[in-house]
C-alpha cells in the first residue's frame, strides 16, 4: 500500500513541470472571458463558430492541454522567453513567446487564405500566448528557468515561485473576472486605446517591468504583505491580456 502511495504521488508530481509552464487553468480562462466581456455579440459569435464546439476557456487552455501530444512537442518552447536583466531580445530559433505570438496575429490578417482547421488553431494559439506573455515569470530569466527553481513556502507548504505565480495565489485568492475588471477600472478609454495597439515586444516589456515586485520575497516566504502587493499586480495583468486578445479579435474577426 506505501509502495503504491508513492507511485501515485511520483505520478502525481511528475504532472507538476508541465502544468508549470503557463498561467494555470484559471487564469487563461479568465483572460479569455475578459476578452469576450468586452466584444460585440457580432465578434463572439464569428469567433465562437471559429472554435466549433470548444468553450472559449477551453480555447485559452489548449495549448497546455496538447503537452502529452508529442507531434505538438514543437510548441513546448513557445509558452515563454528568457532574457537576461537589461538584455535586448534576441529570437530563439525554436521559437518563443514573441515570434511566435507575432507570426500567428500576422497570419491571421491573411486568415482568408487559411484551411478552416489552420484558423482555428492559430485562434487557440493566440487565445494562449497572450496569457502567457503578461505573467512576468514567462518573460523572465534563463537562470532561474522563469521562477521554476526559486524555491518558497506559500500559506506553510514548499512550492515554487512560478507556480506561486501561475495559479497559487489566483486559487488561493479566488482571483475571478469581476476581481480582473475591477482591476482594470483604472484604466480610461484612452488608455484602453493605447494598451490595444499591436506591439508583442513592447506588451513583453511592460510584463518585466513587474518583475522587480516579483523577486521582492522576504526570507523566501509569500507573506501577507507579498500577496496583499502582488495580487492587484496579477489582476491587472489578466485584464491587460484580455483587452489585448479582445483587439487582435476584433480585427480578425471583423465583418
Ligand atoms: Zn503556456
Amino acid at each position: 500500500m506505501k509502495k503504491l502511495v508513492l507511485v501515485v504521488a511520483l505520478a502525481a508530481g511528475s504532472l507538476l513541470p508541465a502544468q508549470c509552464l503557463a498561467w494555470g487553468k484559471i487564469g487563461h480562462g479568465l483572460v479569455a472571458e475578459v476578452a469576450f466581456s468586452m466584444l460585440d455579440n457580432g465578434t463572439k459569435q464569428r469567433v465562437q463558430q471559429c472554435l466549433g464546439d470548444m468553450s472559449i476557456e477551453q480555447a485559452a487552455n489548449w495549448m497546455d492541454e496538447i503537452k502529452g501530444d508529442h507531434s505538438k512537442d514543437f510548441m513546448k518552447p513557445w509558452h515563454y522567453v528568457n532574457i537576461a536583466d537589461g538584455a535586448t531580445y534576441t529570437e530563439a530559433k525554436e521559437g518563443d513567446v514573441i515570434n511566435e505570438l507575432t507570426r500567428v496575429i500576422e497570419e491571421l490578417h491573411h486568415s482568408d487564405k487559411m484551411s478552416k482547421e489552420e484558423v482555428k488553431e492559430h485562434v487557440l494559439i493566440l487565445f494562449h500566448l497572450v496569457g502567457d506573455l503578461h505573467q512576468p515569470l514567462h518573460v523572465g530569466y534563463a537562470t532561474d528557468k522563469g521562477g521554476n527553481t526559486v524555491q518558497v513556502t506559500y500559506n506553510g507548504h514548499g512550492t515554487n515561485l512560478h507556480r506561486v505565480w501561475d495559479s497559487e495565489i489566483i486559487e488561493h485568492e479566488h482571483i475571478d473576472l469581476a476581481a480582473c475588471q475591477a482591476a482594470g477600472k483604472v484604466f480610461g478609454s484612452k488608455e484602453i486605446a493605447g494598451l490595444s495597439v499591436v506591439n508583442v515586444q513592447q506588451w513583453m516589456q511592460q510584463a518585466r517591468k513587474e518583475l522587480k515586485s516579483v523577486y521582492d520575497i522576504k526570507d523566501g516566504t509569500i507573506d501577507d504583505a507579498y500577496v496583499a502587493r502582488n495580487k492587484p499586480v496579477i489582476e491587472k495583468e489578466i485584464y491587460i491580456a484580455g483587452v489585448r486578445l479582445a483587439a487582435v479579435l476584433k480585427d480578425v474577426f471583423k465583418p
